[in-house]
């Protein structure tokens, strides 16, 4: 959720996420689960690489549905920074065969089987089900994962821009026939085990997954999701749509009347971003004739049109079986799936919607087209280079073979997986723009797509970066690509099929992902989940065709060739944002003059109703209807992972034998405390430098294939947390790899090359990474304000925060607009502090080297890590003091924007109060009600959340695409009287500990658990402490939320303040409460 947070997460489970947003900022998206934050931070090419590969082979599915998709919700990263204090619970062990359900009994339930397969590389048997009745397809995967994933997804294109299908999404999960209360899907964030649970709007289908590692969970909520999407009451009571779709608003009728809404609020922000408004001119204009034509996510300035009778009608139609898919993965029993699903269907007949919901093929254009359209930015920025310039292209308006599509995936790869792909490296060392825009192939839709560009451009240089993309292009078509290359590419994507590592996202959701890219269109939903065969034949194939053989007629004949082209330019415009403004503004003026006196004061009653519907809470009765389990359902004990401390020439090792596959994962952390605190903010492209710049006897593009030919990926970053109890932070830049067992010798030998051998002197190559991080941070402050802003305030309050910052926040971005003039006229200065860095840094002493694998692969390893060691210098720099905050006042950072983020924060450790386990409790309560309901569901902002980070003690309240400001800032001052008042019954609490505990025991795959048991040891949380905490939470009670007000209401008086806003909205929060804000202009 802030800067450094996403310092403390681990850069491989998030990278395939933070690489999407990289490439592809993209259509109606809410930035989303995933930590928009990590991006500014991560560096090096496995990033990229795994992004890339993951895109393609795993169809990005879950990571995907970030880019393409809408979310319901955002899940703030509260766990990135629980998990090292607390455990995981699950365990992966290698699967073995199982059988798929009786055929007897599928019959009777009413079910054809259409096929099973038995897909070896998932060691899952996998049947394909069809309800005679309706029509319903049904896929049972049955293996041994115990994280379960269920999914039901429907086809919905849009006629219009008008958000049906995301409102609907919203909507659905506000209430249904068995659960009728205000909204379960919060009952279940509350109150679940849960690994995962949200909803996606795609460009044309909706989808509703839920995954648990427990059974019982597992079912409930298979059951709310399922009576939701089929007995919604949304249909029946229009205030919901008001609520997540749009309504007027008018408090008094004196007063001017908005719009309200929470979707309508998440597309102003969406809108608000220029990377989002890219991707969606980009595909409007690549598919004019097809539903990819409208913004299924929804154009604020076209929500208003939307009827509640076009509402109903959309849901009476495509939320139905006949209009269903429905997918079963895991190790539970597949028998007990049909029976679950068969009580629904079997309740509806079958109606027309299979055929109506059917996504037209665009038919390919006969020449290219161009489109050039504005974006709103603040005056300052018009004369900068803040044009873009995407290429589109649609490939094909036929289905390709599994073949084809493989081959597309591995020349995107080729082209641009890793920064020393041909055309990435074209583009970024042209000189011509700031950073990469388009995510290259893109085959999630009906139709693939390949899309390219630059942004941060100068206007007059638009034309030069579409000749250098058809430069290169004919090129590669002409010379092809060099055998190290394709050796790279293949061996970084079959290592990733191999460790089929999803991160945090369960792994059944991926594969319900991919396999639905084929199965909506009615295709083959078994043809993505197997990849052996393609890929040994397309090995075959080039070996016997050549790589130019192969590559060149894709790049002729889908590419250049191509007539379906669509140039987009997007050009920086200051007034957009006050035009779009004063039209909403007289739009609305003139609906109030068009109504009568009643009509006002009866739109004012409405809009009490309405709120006052909103804040009443849901009776106990209610409550109770949702499902949970019982605290004896919870483990007592927490789940430790095996940890093995150790010393080897002066270093610390940690060991943790799990299995894993066969692959080594590795962390060597270096303090970086030795590092001078004003070279703080060139850490990160230090990092960057270390993977990207190359050796004497390498350039990087040689090293980075070298990297992708012998390992499973390298990354370097930097890592700070406060430490509880301590004044100075723990901090390291942590070295992070993985590779098969036999390559752990080259593994730590790239390793050591990456740490030592890179030479500081590519002054070009540095210039375009100061460029790159400059408009990544840009883009991280319009899209998620929020972060920006936590950053600040954390930094405010303590020196890991202030750490922080200085790497991945405004002080940051500050720091590279200086720095990109430092680079021209004192480039040696810089080139010395990069060496300054790595000199200070470089140590084995003290140096703690972390390895996960099973324990033959640990032991063999043992060598390879003392060679490594031996290399490194024995002492390094000693340590500094940077016990260093920003000062405390409270700041309007004022960007151009629809939306705003706002925060506040304070230190509870300063203020007395003293680490309990309820906290982690009270804090789940107030975010999931008190700010749920006064900030999302009554203020109308997609996101309000809390975090207390316990390491630190900084409490702090965020919101997200937040309409308000002041009213944010007293709801969240109002927390302090929502606890003291509070009454809980047994039910309530009991559901608050369990989600409590669920987030505690989140799921994590076994290189997760190593390194979050190395950061636990690093910050000397022990097995012992976790134990008390667990106990804690377990026993939280009424009083201790009392209690809490009290430590809150330090922050209330003398918390600090940080809005990202515009600069109306500060100018009139300044005037309520008269200077109240220093301003300060950011974007
Ligand atoms: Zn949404």
């Amino acid at each position: 959720m802030n800067a450094q947070a996403a310092l403390r997460s681990s850069p491989l489970q998030v990278a395939p996420v933070a690489g999407m947003l990289m490439r592809r900022a993209l259509a109606a998206r809410p930035q989303s689960v995933r930590f928009v934050t990590v991006r500014a931070i991560t560096s090096g090419s496995i990033a990229a690489a795994e992004a890339k590969q993951t895109r393609l082979f795993l169809r990005g599915a879950g990571f995907r549905a970030g880019s393409l998709a809408t979310l319901r919700w955002k899940p703030p990263s509260l766990a990135v920074r629980r998990q090292y204090s607390l455990s995981p619970v699950a365990v992966i062990s290698p699967s073995s065969a199982k059988t798929g359900a009786d055929p007897e009994l599928a019959k009777e339930l009413g079910f054809e089987r259409v096929e099973e397969q038995f897909v070896d590389e998932y060691k899952s048997t996998a049947t394909l089900y069809r309800h005679k009745k309706t029509g319903a397809e049904i896929m049972s995967v049955v293996n041994d994962d115990e994280n379960k994933v269920f999914g039901i997804v429907f086809r919905t294109p849009p006629k219009d821009s008008t958000g049906i299908p995301h409102i609907l999404e919203h909507s659905v999960l506000c209430g249904s026939r068995k659960y009728p209360l205000k909204e379960p899907f919060v009952e279940l964030l509350k109150g679940s085990l849960q690994t995962f649970l949200n909803a996606f709007t795609y460009p044309d289908r909706t989808c509703y997954p839920v995954a648990s590692t427990n059974l019982q969970d597992f079912y409930n909520l298979v059951d709310v999701y399922l009576d939701a999407v089929f007995y919604p009451r949304c249909v029946n009571d229009v205030t919901t749509f008001q609520q997540e779709g749009w309504h007027y608003e008018l408090n008094d009728p004196s007063e001017d009347i908005t719009y309200k809404g929470v979707v309508f609020n998440e597309m102003k922000g969406v809108y608000s971003q220029p990377d989002n408004v890219l991707g969606r001119v980009s595909q409007q204009a690549s598919f004019p004739d097809n539903t990819y034509g409208v913004d299924s996510g929804g154009d604020p300035t076209v929500i208003p049109d939307l009827t509640f009778e076009q509402f109903k009608e959309f849901h009476a139609k495509f939320y139905h079986p006949t209009n269903a898919r429905v997918w079963f993965y895991g190790d539970d029993d597949p028998n007990q799936r049909l029976r679950i699903i068969s009580a629904y269907l079997d309740e509806f007949e079958a109606n027309a919607a299979s055929k109506e919901s059917e996504v037209k093929v665009q038919k390919l254009f006969n020449e290219p087209k161009r489109v050039v359209e504005t974006y709103a930015v603040g005056d300052g920025a018009a004369n900068a280079r803040k044009h873009m310039v995407a290429i589109n292209w649609v490939l094909s308006d036929t289905v390709l073979d599994p073949e084809t599509e493989l081959a597309l995936g591995f020349l995107d790869h080729l082209m641009l997986g890793t920064p020393g792909s041909p055309l990435r490296k074209a583009l970024m060392e042209s000189g011509l723009g700031e950073s990469m825009i388009g995510g290259g192939m893109e085959d999630e839709l009906r139709q693939p797509q390949f899309s390219i560009g630059l942004k941060g451009v100068a206007e007059e240089d638009i034309s030069k970066v579409e000749e250098l993309v058809f430069s290169t292009l004919k090129q590669l078509a002409e010379d092809g690509f060099s055998p190290e290359a394709v050796e790279a590419s293949m061996n970084t994507i079959e290592f990733s099929l191999r460790e089929n590592n999803t991160g945090s996202f369960p792994r059944g959701l991926s594969l319900m992902l991919r396999s639905m890219g084929k199965w909506l269109y009615g295709l083959d939903p078994f043809e993505p989940l197997r990849f052996a065969k393609p890929l040994e034949h397309f090995k075959e194939r080039l070996k016997t065709e050549g790589v130019k053989g192969v590559f060149a007629p894709l790049i002729r004949n889908f590419i250049l060739d191509n007539p379906h082209r669509v140039t987009v330019e997007l050009h920086p415009d200051v007034e957009k944002g006050k035009m779009e403004e004063a039209k909403e503004a007289e739009r609305l003026a003139s609906v109030k003059s068009s109504m009568t006196k009643e009509d006002l004061a009866e739109l004012a009653r409405a809009t009490e109703e309405l709120r006052l519907k909103q804040e009443t809470p849901d009776s106990p009765e209610a409550l109770k209807a949702v499902p949970s389990l019982a605290l004896s359902d919870i483990p007592k004990k927490s789940t430790n992972i095996p940890i093995e401390v150790g010393n080897m020439k002066g270093s610390t090792i940690l060991r943790h034998d799990l299995f894993t596959n066969d692959v080594l994962y590795t962390e060597v952390a270096f303090d970086m405390r030795t590092v001078r605190a004003d070279l703080l903010p060139l850490v990160p492209l230090f990092c960057q430098s270390l993977l990207e710049m190359g050796t004497a006897d390498l350039d990087f593009v040689q090293l980075s294939q070298l990297i992708g030919r012998k390992t499973g990926g390298i990354s370097v970053y930097p890592s700070t947390s406060a430490v509880r109890g301590r004044a100075e932070p723990s901090s390291h830049i942590i070295v992070k790899g993985k590779a098969m067992a036999s390559q752990t010798s080259d593994l730590f030998q790239l390793m050591r090359k990456v740490l030592q051998d890179v030479k500081f002197t590519d002054q070009g190559r540095f210039k375009q990474f100061v460029l790159q991080s400059k408009s990544r941070m840009e883009g991280r402050i319009s899209g998620g304000g929020h972060s920006v802003a936590a950053a600040r305030l954390d930094a405010k309050l303590n020196s890991a925060g202030w750490v922080s910052e200085q790497m991945g926040g405004l002080s940051y971005l500050e720091y590279l607009r200086d720095l990109e003039k430092r680079v021209d006229e004192d480039w040696p200065s810089v080139a010395e502090s990069l060496n300054e860095i790595r000199n200070e840094l470089l140590s084995r002493k003290g140096a703690i080297v972390n390895l996960t694998a099973d324990e033959r692969t640990l032991t063999s390893a043992e060598s390879h890590v003392s060679n490594f060691l031996d290399a490194m210098p024995e002492t390094a720099g000693s340590l500094t003091k940077w016990d260093r905050r920003l000062p405390l006042v409270n700041e309007g950072l004022v960007i151009p924007t629809q939306v705003n983020y706002v925060g506040k924060a304070g230190n509870i450790y300063d203020a007395g109060y003293e680490l309990d386990g309820s906290a982690y409790v009270i804090s789940k309560v107030i975010g999931t009600t008190w700010l749920w309901d006064r900030v999302r569901v009554s203020g109308g902002a997609y996101g309000g959340f809390c975090d207390f980070d316990s390491h630190s003690g900084v409490f702090t309240y965020l919101s997200y695409r937040d309409p308000n400001l002041i009213k944010t800032l007293d709801n969240y001052d109002g927390t302090v009287q929502f606890l003291r008042e509070l009454e809980m019954d047994n039910d309530a609490l009991t559901k608050a500990i369990i989600g409590t505990i669920g987030d505690v025991d989140s799921y994590q795959l076994p290189d997760a658990k190593g390194y979050s048991s190395m950061m636990r040891y690093i910050m000397g949380i022990s097995d012992e402490e976790r134990q008390r905490r667990r106990d804690e939470i377990l026993s939280t009670s009424v009083k201790d939320f009392h209690a809490f007000a009290d430590a809150l209401e330090s922050v209330k008086d003398k918390g600090v303040i940080v809005a990202v806003a515009s600069a109306d909205d500060i100018d009139a929060a300044n005037k309520e409460r008269s200077g109240l804000l220093e301003v300060r202009k950011v974007l």
